[in-house]
């Protein structure tokens, strides 16, 4: 019979190689990757017989564990879906998983071998059983096909497909020619040991929903992890459950039981996990929750019960109210399937405040991961955009902790009218160092720098000024005009101030509007800034004009306002050598222009022009 000789795609192969050499301790979750693959793929056929008529049921679904000691094989088959030759050229020769790319550059960049955390962040499934066997065969027939293929690879960058010799029933059968466990360091496990193998399945597949048969027994218990009252089930169990539901190879950070009783009835269990998956951040549409249907399954990252903003959270919902033949588009504008959501987001809330009351340290961990995804909410979702503002986390100019803004609060000075905002940045650092801090530092006012794109959006969103419907509380944009640390008094008398100036300050801002005029719209003194000597405020923050760009936006051109600090030497000084030396004037002006711009997140717009005039001063500064 034919056999034809492929070529694993780049990142298959490169995977492959890191799989063989790999230092994971934890090489027994080769079988749970294989007994969770027969698993989906029984999943597969019962919902294409379900779809399609012709199609007759896979009455006795099973998956079949079986050893030869002789040949060395240990062999997993089932008779589900199977596969055709197209699918194993896409299924086993490709890695399908987005981010693939990024994760292999990643592994290069760190030039780390693939130990056990880089395998947390990603799950290499089939491939993992390279780091036990020498040799993998795959015979597949594919549901409703009547062809059987043999696939075959030692994992080192090719391999083979051959007609064989027809199976009786759809399905597949992958054969692990195990390498020498004396060849391995000297506590390698022998996986073609009965005991061994039963130990195995009992940790990682107890509750797969199909009978795992080995040596005439049905080994897993089957019973499904959410239908067991808590009580019954140990943390591991939860684990490994999750790990078979995400391929994720992390433990989850934690995970939140609904049993809800009533009305609409229906168990669920969800999990935060540890660590977002590559594409949750580009990839709006990903995530999802798993349906079942009166413990029948009906399908993976199901969107419609879990708000776009939670989309990290993963696991299962179990209802007993919906229709078992339900369509997919009726299912998603159902009435039951909106209540299923609306309690479902409750709990997800409460377990979540729960979270950041008890375990402060957890919740930190969520927040880094998926607190700029859950924040989303606050501009999605009217309804919960209050709840999600009080527990989400900010870092601020008072300490390096995180806070909340309840506590903000508590901290607030008597005579503050809000609760003071700077964004802009995507690091609280860089935020840190913003000009626009100098006059709340000096007053000892606490601000909250907010580094997420979608902070800028709540800046600007009236609903938000008032969050609490409380004057005192509402979030003051400090990049705002209209926004001071100064009382009214105080704002009166700086403007007299500056008043008084306007006549010498005119030359100086004549040059400036000039020398400057396809970036700002205008140049003032202020009394505001302390240490800076010049700040550029109005308009949208350079993070979000590149924001907008990126996303493929037209930018709106716009204009900033120079400020000059009255009170510092330096514009003194330029405030007199505008009279009559134009020229010094208009190449400090830009420098100051480009330095308070630095501050704001942009780059020079003439980086060589800059640079000129940067290497000027220096050579000024050291001049004899
Ligand atoms: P994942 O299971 O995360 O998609 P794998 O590398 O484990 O990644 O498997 C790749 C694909 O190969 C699966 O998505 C599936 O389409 C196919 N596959 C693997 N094992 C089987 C099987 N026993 N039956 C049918 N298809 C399978």
């Amino acid at each position: 019979m034919s056999e034809e000789k492929f070529y694993f795609q780049t990142e298959a192969a490169e995977l492959l190689q890191l799989m063989i050499g790999s230092v994971y301790s934890n090489k027994d979750i080769f079988l749970r990757e294989i007994i969770s693959n027969a698993s989906d793929a029984l999943d597969k056929r019962r919902i294409e017989t379900l779809k399609d008529s012709e199609l007759a049921e896979n009455t006795n679904p099973e998956i079949k564990i079986e050893i030869n000691t002789d040949n060395k094989t240990l062999s997993v088959s089932d008779n589900g879906i199977g596969m055709n030759r197209d699918d194993l050229i896409n299924y086993l020769g490709t890695i399908a998983k987005s981010g693939t790319k990024e994760f292999l550059k990643s592994v290069k960049a760190e030039n780390k071998p693939l130990d056990e955390d880089l395998i947390g962040k990603f799950g290499v499934g089939f491939y993992s059983v390279f780091m036990v066997a020498e040799k993998v065969e795959v015979v597949t027939r594919k549901l409703g096909g009547n062809e059987t293929f043999k696939f075959t690879s030692d994992g080192s960058g090719s391999y083979t497909i051959e007609d064989v010799e027809q199976r009786n029933e759809c399905g597949t059968t992958v054969t692990l020619f195990m390498r020498d466990s004396k060849d391995e360091n000297s506590d390698a496990k022998n996986y073609l040991d009965e005991w061994t193998i039963k130990e195995i399945i009992h940790k990682y597949s107890d509750f797969i929903s199909y009978p795992v048969i080995f040596k005439d027994e049905t080994i897993n218990s089957r019973k499904a992890i959410w239908q067991r009252p808590d009580s019954e089930i140990t943390e591991d169990e939860y684990k490994e459950f999750y790990k078979h539901l995400t391929g994720d190879y992390s433990d989850p950070l934690t995970h939140i039981k609904i049993n809800a009783e009533g009305s609409t009835n229906f168990k669920g269990l969800l999990f935060v996990p540890s660590r977002a998956p590559f594409d949750l951040f580009m990839n709006p549409e990903s995530g999802g929750v798993s349906l079942y249907i009166k413990r029948v399954f009906i399908m993976n990252d199901f969107k419609s019960l879990i708000p776009g903003y939670l989309r990290f959270i993963r696991g299962v919902i179990d209802s007993e109210d919906l229709p078992l033949n339900i369509s997919r588009e009726i299912l998603q504008d159902d009435p039951i399937t909106r209540v299923i959501r609306r309690s479902t987001q409750r709990k997800i809330f409460t377990e979540l405040k729960k979270m950041l009351e008890k375990d402060r340290e957890t919740y930190i961990k969520f927040w880094l991961e998926f607190g700029k995804i859950f924040k989303e909410g606050v501009i999605q979702d009217k309804e919960y955009s209050k709840k999600i503002l009080e527990i989400s986390l900010f870092k601020t100019t008072a300490n390096d902790e995180w806070t909340t803004i309840d506590e903000y609060k508590s901290r607030m000075k008597p005579d503050q009218k809000g609760i003071f905002c700077l964004a802009g940045r995507d690091n609280a650092t860089a935020l840190k160092a913003s000009p626009k801090l100098d006059s709340y530092k000096e007053k000892g006012y606490e601000v909250l720098l907010m580094t997420d794109p979608v902070d800028e959006v709540i800046l600007s969103d009236y609903r938000f000024m008032a969050p609490d419907a409380d004057e005192k509380y509402k979030l003051l944009n400090i990049s705002d005009d209209n926004v001071s640390a100064q009382t009214d008094d105080e704002k009166k008398e700086s403007e007299e101030k500056i008043k008084a100036l306007e006549n010498d300050f005119e030359p100086l801002k004549k040059i400036a509007v000039e020398v400057l005029a396809d970036k700002i719209s205008d140049a003032k003194l202020s009394l505001s800034l302390t240490g800076s000597i010049a700040s550029l405020t109005g308009g949208m923050s350079f993070q979000m004009l590149n924001l907008m760009r990126s996303a493929g936006h037209a930018a709106p051109k716009q204009k900033k306002v120079l400020e000059l600090n009255a009170g510092h030497p330096v514009v003194k000084k330029l405030i007199s050598m505008a009279k009559d030396n134009g020229e010094k004037v208009s190449d400090v002006l830009k420098t100051l222009y480009d330095q308070a711009a630095i501050l704001e997140g942009a780059s020079p717009d003439d980086p060589a022009d800059f640079a000129r005039r940067i290497n000027d001063l220096v050579a000024l500064a050291i001049e004899d």
